[in-house]
């Protein structure tokens, strides 16, 4: 039995380093490591001691992650299984399921999508119309999801669909785990303005799913998608990531060149450079760099950008009021996104509407055409903003 959490910070790092560099073996094979850290219980160190975990709080498993990046080992799998359905998990699933999908997201890199929104049902998820009907040990489901990012990569998908038809909408509902790749699913890409198809629409004409993978009882499946939409709003938190892979790996693969492939591509990232340098270059460019008013944009995007990185940290180091920081901190991104680009289009006049080699800075147009999608994806601002008012403010429900 493990029990970090009492420790004080300077006995877990010590303890977390000691780990790691006993440890961190980069020829492994990226899957036995995986393995290693789980069954060792470093890899989630926020996850409960009885699935792979040590129960300790972001701020404690930041000083885990800290220890391995100062050793240079590779981080465990991050992205939604590990963020968003690992909670869901705690909270709703079975032992079985715990053990299974837990494992699979922790140690064999299985990819999850979420497969909530319908042509008809995006801010208001409860009105979901997928049909699931009860088919001896297993379930069938018909109908549509849309906006699906990644169903074209992943092992499952975490659906909403309706179960009861005579009962209230949201109490008719149920949660399931659906493997997707079955002959009952089709994945249609949906282009984006970007000229990338990120995500989307999924067709089910009676796929399966088993009884086994029901999340939460049959019938609450709001229950269960309302700890999914406060885990959903926790995830843009970098703190809630451990840093590892995003996307599906080669287990095979040593660690050490997993590890050179991830650097690689963050040294690449970097090398296409931080939004906010793109600006200030395009700022440069215009010549008007020593306008006032557009120093005075600038110097507000940088007040705004200071804020969202304290909002951020006090998630971590302080107790916030409950259901706070995820949407001040989503509203803060999408206000920040909109003032960069509002700022870089207008500065460079008519060409602000070129793109791709024609764009002074494709990179930056790129993100311009993008950028709506931070206001939309994962509860509008809108949305945002009513569970402000309503479930921390406590003013009165939108009628
Ligand atoms: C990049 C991206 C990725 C996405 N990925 C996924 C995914 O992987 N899985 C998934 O299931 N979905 C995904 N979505 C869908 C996303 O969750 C929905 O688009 C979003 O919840 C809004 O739903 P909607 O598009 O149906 O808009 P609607 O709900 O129809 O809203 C239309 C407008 O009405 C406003 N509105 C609606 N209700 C209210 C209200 N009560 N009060 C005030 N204003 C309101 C909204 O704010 C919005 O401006 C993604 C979307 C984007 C942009």
């Amino acid at each position: 039995m493990v029990d970090d959490s009492a420790l004080n910070d300077s006995a877990l790092k010590r303890q977390a380093r000691t780990w790691y560099e006993a440890n961190w073996d980069p020829a492994l094979s990226t899957g036995a490591w995986f393995r290693r850290m789980a069954e060792q219980r470093w890899g989630y160190p926020t996850w409960p001691e009885q699935w792979w975990g040590r129960g300790l709080s972001l701020a404690q498993a930041k000083i885990v992650r800290q220890e391995r990046r100062r050793v240079g080992a590779l981080g465990p799998p991050s992205g939604i299984g590990p963020t968003l359905l690992a909670p869901m998990l705690f909270e709703h699933g079975t032992d079985d399921q715990c053990r299974r999908f837990l494992w699979g997201c922790a140690v064999e890199g299985w990819q999850v999508c979420q497969m909530l929104s319908e042509p008809d049902a995006g801010s208001d998820l409860a009105n979901a119309q997928a049909r699931a009907e009860r088919d001896g040990e297993e379930w069938s489901i018909t109908g549509s999801k849309i906006w699906t990012s990644g169903a074209d990569l992943v092992d499952h998908g975490m659906l909403l669909a309706r179960t009861d038809w005579d009962a209230p909408k949201h109490r008719g509902l149920t949660f399931f785990l659906i493997e997707r790749d079955q002959p009952g699913i089709e994945v249609r890409p949906l282009r984006q303005m970007t000229g990338d198809a990120r995500f989307n629409q999924v067709f089910f004409d009676r796929a399966r799913v088993s009884a086994a993978d029901v999340l939460g009882a049959e019938g609450d499946g709001w229950a269960v998608t309302r700890t999914f939409l406060a885990n959903e709003k926790n995830s843009y938190n970098p703190a809630a990531h451990e840093g590892g892979p995003f996307g599906r790996v080669d287990l095979d693969r040593s660690a050490g060149e997993t590890l050179e492939v991830l650097q690689r591509r963050a040294s690449a990232a970097s090398a296409g450079r931080g939004i906010g340098r793109l600006l200030a270059d395009l700022v440069a460019q215009s010549g008007r760099g020593a306008d006032p008013l557009v120093r005075q944009r600038l110097a507000r995007l940088w007040i705004r950008r200071s804020l969202l990185n304290y909002t951020n940290q006090r998630s971590r180091t302080a107790a916030p009021r409950p259901g706070a920081v995820g949407p001040i901190s989503k509203l803060s991104v999408s206000d920040l996104t909109r003032g960069q680009r509002d700022l870089g289009l207008d500065v460079q006049g008519p060409s602000g509407v070129l793109v791709g080699e024609q764009a002074r800075s494709s990179a930056f147009q790129y993100f311009a055409l993008n950028s709506p999608s931070l206001s939309i994806a994962g509860g509008t601002d809108e949305i945002q903003r009513n569970h402000l008012a309503e479930k921390v403010l406590g003013l009165p429900r939108d009628p």
